[in-house]
């Protein structure tokens, strides 16, 4: 009975222990997606994103340096095939155009915004003496006729508000023109769910599952040298993906990206097919690149082999840095891995926690398979 008594104590520990580690795991993993989420860093202006990233990136690393547009390159293992596992940091936003004579400011937007995106928002500028807030201002229905109520408001005719009446104003907060500007979206999980709102899952999702493989695969062995990269500008077109892989030299490519989902307004399936919480997704298709076939049927093996659900998705006027790896060094088979978001290119967007686990699984996975003979029979191109 005693005995049995202190079975139940003991087993009882061992549960809440292992719960324990389950429950600091989990945090560790929210906070470092927050951290990530919420840092600045819009094309051309990484520096934030670029330290966080180098914090988490320098421990688990054997070498560690950065190509001449800034990307990040850090390594593991020193023999086997160069494999590039590619992040983009930069995240949508703008830079300040032109201060007017009564202290309003115009915007220069970077990367692919709808102009509907862009009214009646918060944002946060980078000034010289730090953050200053912002807000594009909206029309009051009252004074908008009629018949324009439901056309979208262009761009060309948005300011951002921060409370100066003047110029000299403006450049007492230490505004000027080129400061970023970035969205003010604090990231948060959305009501105790697996769900979590953010600024900039585009492409911070890949830059924190980047972190997790890596912490996973400095305790596990992989047969090859694995180039993991972050890079800048990818929204302004995949520029820092270029001068990276003529750094890396790849074997292999692949890219971490985030998808779209096509399971909101209706569903547009012919548009985009991945779904969120339904799986990591592949592109088979996109306007910028073509992934390595071969490639691709490695990576549904790999996903099959673990029961990893995987949703294949083609979308037409989409780019990603997998375009410009394949196109390096004399050609390179890639393929392009998504975290399914909703909501991209806008303030906020939605990512499943368990689509993110289910992507570090599989890259993982991929990364434990590919051995000298393997990249030689992907990159094989014999009749
Ligand atoms: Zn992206």
């Amino acid at each position: 009975m005693k005995r049995f008594l202190l079975a139940i104590i003991f087993g009882t520990a061992v549960t809440t222990l292992a719960s324990a580690q389950d429950q600091s795991t989990q945090n560790q993993i929210i906070q470092t997606l927050q951290k990530i989420a919420d840092a600045p860093g819009p094309s051309g202006f990484e520096e934030p994103i670029r330290k966080v990233m180098v914090d988490y990136m320098k421990p688990l690393s054997s070498s560690l340096r950065y190509d001449g547009m800034g990307s990040i390159i850090a390594t593991q293992g020193s023999t086997g095939p160069r494999v590039m596992v590619d992040a983009h940091m930069d995240e949508l936003g703008g830079m300040i155009r032109r201060i007017t004579p009564n202290g309003f400011l115009t915007m220069q937007m970077l990367g692919g915004w709808l102009d509907q995106a862009l009214v009646d928002q918060r944002w946060v500028i980078i000034g010289a003496n730090g953050a200053v807030h912002a807000v594009t201002g909206i029309r009051d229905i009252h004074v908008v006729p009629p018949e324009e109520r439901t056309r979208v408001f262009s761009r060309d005719q948005l300011y951002l508000d921060i409370g100066a009446k003047n110029e000299a104003e403006v450049r007492a907060m230490g505004i000027s023109p080129g400061d970023p500007v970035v969205p003010d979206s604090p990231f948060t999980v959305l009501n105790g769910t697996e769900n979590y709102l953010a600024k900039a899952w585009d492409d911070r999702v890949g830059c924190a599952v980047v972190i997790e493989a890596m912490r996973r695969l400095q305790t596990q062995p992989h047969p090859n040298q694995i180039f993991w990269t972050i890079t800048t500008q990818e929204e302004v077109g995949l520029r820092g993906a270029h001068t990276a892989a003529d750094v890396v030299k790849p074997d292999i490519g692949i890219a971490l990206e985030g998808g779209i989902t096509g399971d909101v307004f209706g569903g547009h399936a012919e548009e985009t097919q991945v779904r969120l919480g339904a799986g990591p997704g592949i592109f088979l298709y996109d306007s910028s690149a073509l992934p390595n076939r071969k490639l691709v049927a490695f990576t549904k093996e790999t996903a099959a082999a673990k029961a990893i659900p995987l949703q294949t998705d083609l979308v037409q006027g989409y780019g990603d840095d997998s375009a410009e790896l394949q196109k390096a060094v004399g050609g390179v088979p890639t393929v392009n891995l998504v975290v399914p978001i909703r909501y991209t290119h806008a303030h906020n967007g939605i990512m499943n926690r368990k689509d993110f686990d289910q992507m570090v699984d599989l890259l993982v996975a991929m990364l434990q398979k590919l051995d000298a003979p393997t990249v030689e029979r992907l990159r094989d191109f014999t009749p």
